[in-house]
């Protein structure tokens, strides 16, 4: 059998959810460890927490694949004074990987967070609800040194960025902007010499997701199939607008910021987490806004994660984690 690194398992991770689709504040990627570590063992998480590191040792696992990155913003000592530290401590100690796989999953829409939530709902038709503009970075190179009016005629175009390095061009911009920037190039005597294009076109990639139920329900009854679907112990939702229920939008985790698009696309239901109190007036009798808790709308993300790791490889036992690492707990 080939010895199957941690780089080997990014690289088909990376396949699924490139990474730089992750978000700005994110930070997503390889968090503790060495890529050319040979795994034994990958165990699949929402939340690495210290007792997930732990349940790795117990089970001979020494990567984990965590949604979210147990490091955030940053640390600034490793003392064992913060759950963070003690978590990053002990997997080092215990020649454990920890790698994120965080908003690049939540934004593609094949083998996504969002796509298995409608799974589980049964929706069809399924496409992102905010899609991305997709960038495109292209690296140029000139036989003689081009002019000023070349930045400028490229830099007038919308999110096009030029890094000039003597007769070497790198041009990042739209994927929509790809013609004029290469007829511009052309007329300069620019060479295109490396290009990094994106795998994903543009409608596979952005947040959210909008799909439809096969046939309409009444609001009541969808609220019925969302919390046994979805297994959540309550759901916090908006006044019902005693209107059949089909167009659904999603958003697993914290998705309030796509609310307007969630009502511009004509869904009866908005079905995210972490919503705050003010937040739900928004609805505005347009829409009816569904919190089904953090961990509940992703906790399905963790056979996902399996899922996505065991299709490629099978050399080595890919596990769920058997815990919940939910910090909030229902006193119903
Ligand atoms: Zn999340």
């Amino acid at each position: 059998m080939p010895t199957i690194t941690v780089q080997d398992i990014i690289d088909h991770l990376a396949h699924i959810a490139p990474p730089q689709y992750q978000e700005s504040y994110d930070n997503t990627g390889l968090l503790v460890g060495h890529a050319k570590q040979e795994v034994r063992g990958v165990l699949c998480c929402l939340d690495t927490t210290e007792a997930v590191v732990d349940e790795a040792i117990e089970h001979n696992c020494n990567l984990i694949v965590s949604h979210h990155p147990i490091i955030f913003k940053g640390l600034k000592r490793l003392t064992p004074t913060h759950y963070v530290a003690r978590t990053v401590i002990k997997a080092i100690k215990h020649d454990i990987a920890i790698y994120a796989i965080h908003t690049n999953l939540d934004n593609v829409l094949q083998q996504g967070v969002n796509q298995r939530i409608a799974q589980r709902l049964g929706l069809i038709n399924c496409r992102i609800l905010a899609p991305k503009q997709v960038m495109k970075v292209a690296t140029f190179h000139f036989q003689a040194p081009p002019s000023d009016s070349l930045r400028e005629a490229l830099t007038a175009q919308a999110d096009v960025h030029v890094y000039a390095d003597g007769l070497h061009w790198q041009v990042r911009y739209p994927s929509g902007s790809e013609n004029h920037v290469r007829t511009l190039m052309r007329t300069h005597n620019g060479q295109i010499w490396s290009q990094q294009t994106d795998a994903l076109p543009a409608t596979q990639v952005g947040s959210g997701l909008v799909g439809e139920l096969p046939e309409p329900m009444r609001e009541s009854d969808f609220l019925d199939l969302l919390k046994g679907k979805m297994h959540t112990g309550c759901i916090r939702h908006t006044t019902l607008l005693g209107r059949p229920v089909q167009r659904i939008a999603l958003c697993g985790g914290a998705g309030g910021f796509l609310l307007s698009h969630a009502i511009a696309v004509g869904a009866q239901f908005f079905i995210t987490a972490d919503y705050k109190y003010h937040e739900f007036f928004d609805a505005d009798n347009q829409i009816v806004i569904a919190d089904i808790g953090h961990y509940e709308s992703e906790q399905f993300t963790i056979a996902l994660l399996v899922e996505n790791i065991s299709q490629k490889f099978s050399n080595f036992a890919v596990r769920s984690t058997e815990l919940c690492t939910n910090p909030i707990n229902y006193w119903c």
